[in-house]
């Protein structure tokens, strides 16, 4: 029998982690043989523990709170995207043996709103909650997707606006005061990339930011992500939450891996179910 590859998340905490499943799903699926754990690593031990996995034959590893800075900082080789970004979520092992750091998380949002939600935010006005390392992901596919505009507002309002600076230069951006939003009209887009949710810390959202046409997304999921989909549901407007996000961030690590496209929609029945 073939030896088993290695591949891991990486996070602190992690045991809530959904990847293992999905890529056990992943590798059943395509027959794929294959070993993928979750590593707790606390900051501190974080650099130590990827290089101690790498150097006994892990391939790939997936990277999450509070990591995904770090992870790119000790990445020899970066995609343009996570350049872009400054933080990695896909660690993989190149021939040469150096690491090379990638971010789907824009990507798999893009996938999942065009393919499972049929929503293209192409020419639409945008309001996207929260400035962590999500919205910036999330801020920069939007804006290549061709936005019209993106209006960002966050709980702390200078990190709203340095997010803005970031990503001056790409489209028409502009911070909003998060006290004021029931001041700033309707959008035809929310996406919510705020961890209020998982926190279990609410949202109070005005409804006056929903018009007939709105779309609401919520990069949360489960439960963490059910306060903004109720809000949504009761503003009137169609809502999804981030599993199929997470899902498709997770397939698109697979194929860079394997070189096999899963099948998305098989993971999220099972996941589901
Ligand atoms: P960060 O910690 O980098 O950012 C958190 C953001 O949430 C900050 O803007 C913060 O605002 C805001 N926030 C936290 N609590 C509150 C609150 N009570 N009210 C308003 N705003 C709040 O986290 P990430 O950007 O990495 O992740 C954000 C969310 O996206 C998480 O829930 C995460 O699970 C989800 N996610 C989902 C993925 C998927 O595949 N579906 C992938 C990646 C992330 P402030 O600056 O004021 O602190």
């Amino acid at each position: 029998m073939a030896p088993h590859r290695r591949y891991a998340v990486f996070g602190h905490p992690i045991a809530h982690s959904l990847s293992p499943r999905l890529h056990g799903v992943f590798a059943a699926q395509t027959g794929i043989a294959l070993e993928y754990t979750a590593i707790d690593a606390a900051p501190d031990r974080f650099e130590d523990a990827l290089r101690g996995f790498f150097a006994r034959g892990g391939r790939g590893a997936n990277v999450t709170l509070p990591h995904k800075a770090a992870a790119f900082a000790l990445a020899e080789v970066h995609t343009s995207i996570a350049r872009r970004l400054g933080v990695a979520n896909v660690l993989t092992l190149l021939p040469d043996g150096r690491i090379e750091a990638d971010s789907n998380d824009g990507a798999g949002m893009l996938a999942d709103m065009r393919g499972r939600c049929d929503i293209d935010p192409r020419g639409r006005d945008v309001l996207l909650l929260g400035a962590g390392g999500a919205a910036c992901a999330a801020a920069f596919a939007l804006l290549d997707a061709g936005v019209r505009t993106l209006a960002i507002a966050n709980r702390t309002s200078s990190r709203a606006r340095t997010l803005t600076e970031v990503l001056s230069g790409s489209g028409q951006v502009r911070a909003l005061e998060w006290d004021a939003l029931d001041r700033c009209g309707a959008f035809g887009l929310i996406v919510n990339a705020t961890s209020a949710g998982v926190r279990h810390d609410a949202l109070a959202l005005p409804r006056s930011l929903v018009h007939a046409r709105t779309f609401a997304y919520d990069l949360s999921y489960g439960p963490a992500a059910r306060p903004f989909v109720e809000w949504a549901e009761d503003s009137g407007c169609a809502v999804a939450d981030g599993l199929g996000m997470l899902v498709e961030t997770a397939a698109a690590s697979f194929e860079r891996w394997h070189g096999v496209r899963p099948d998305v929609d098989a993971a999220l029945r099972d996941l589901i179910r």
